[in-house]
């Protein structure tokens, strides 16, 4: 399998994102929440001017679910879903997020403020997870694709299996080091109150699955 790179301005997101200090790496949360809801705002727009798409509001939720054994955090939307192509467009090049423009003014001394008050997209799940897998299926198509990066060093793409469309982020939560402790985004009351606190603007329910273990 061929292993792509990531675009040159991508990279140095990346590595503000593996950087950050400490008290922000929980808006990962939010971002992921936030990309869910908006995949599911699609779906919804999409439903309107295409009659073969009936959408139910009650198919239309974000799932959080935690495997603290295998050190798991999967965020899994029944929204629009992507593409092969939508994958590595949209996954692989940070330029949509306007992030990027702001952050070239201020330099990335600045980084610190940035991560607190923007919106810093996709990436920032990079700032607690060592591997980020994405399988996903477009709505209106029968295949599935997985995208998967460890980071820095560029990402993979290929066939995968799901029965419905939408998208699955399973992110490999980082061993707690020393000074910084990773375990918390797999403990149920400390994602459950992320949840509240970072999907207050979010129309659709929020579903934690109570842990395995
Ligand atoms: P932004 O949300 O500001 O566009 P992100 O970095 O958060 O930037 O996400 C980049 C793009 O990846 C999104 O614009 C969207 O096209 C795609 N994407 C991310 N998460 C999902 C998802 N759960 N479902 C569908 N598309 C997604
Ligand atoms: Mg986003």
């Amino acid at each position: 399998m061929e292993k792509k790179q990531f675009k040159a301005e991508s990279k140095r997101l990346l590595d503000l994102m593996i950087n950050s200090i400490y008290t922000h790496r929980e808006i990962f949360i939010r971002e992921l929440i936030s990309n869910a809801s908006d995949a599911i705002d699609k779906m919804y727009y999409k439903a309107l001017t295409d009659d073969s798409l009936r959408f139910n509001k009650d198919d239309y939720y974000i799932e959080i679910i935690p495997d603290k054994e295998n050190r798991i955090l999967k965020i899994r939307d029944t929204g629009i879903g992507m593409t092969r192509e939508e994958l590595e467009e949209n996954l692989g090049v940070i330029a949509k997020s306007g992030s990027l423009s702001f952050k070239k003014e201020n330099e990335l001394k600045d980084g610190y403020d940035i991560i607190g008050q923007f919106g810093v997209g996709f990436y920032s799940a990079f700032m607690v997870a060592d591997r980020v897998t994405v399988t996903s299926r477009a709505v209106g198509s029968d295949s599935a694709w997985k995208w998967e990066s460890d980071g820095a060093e560029g990402y993979t793409v290929e066939p995968a299996e799901k029965d419905t469309h939408g998208t699955e982020i399973c992110l490999l939560i980082k061993e707690n080091t020393e000074d910084e402790k990773y375990d918390e985004y797999l403990e149920d009351y400390r994602l459950r109150s992320l949840i509240k606190k970072y999907s207050d603007f979010i129309r659709y329910p929020v579903k934690l699955e109570v842990s395995r273990t």
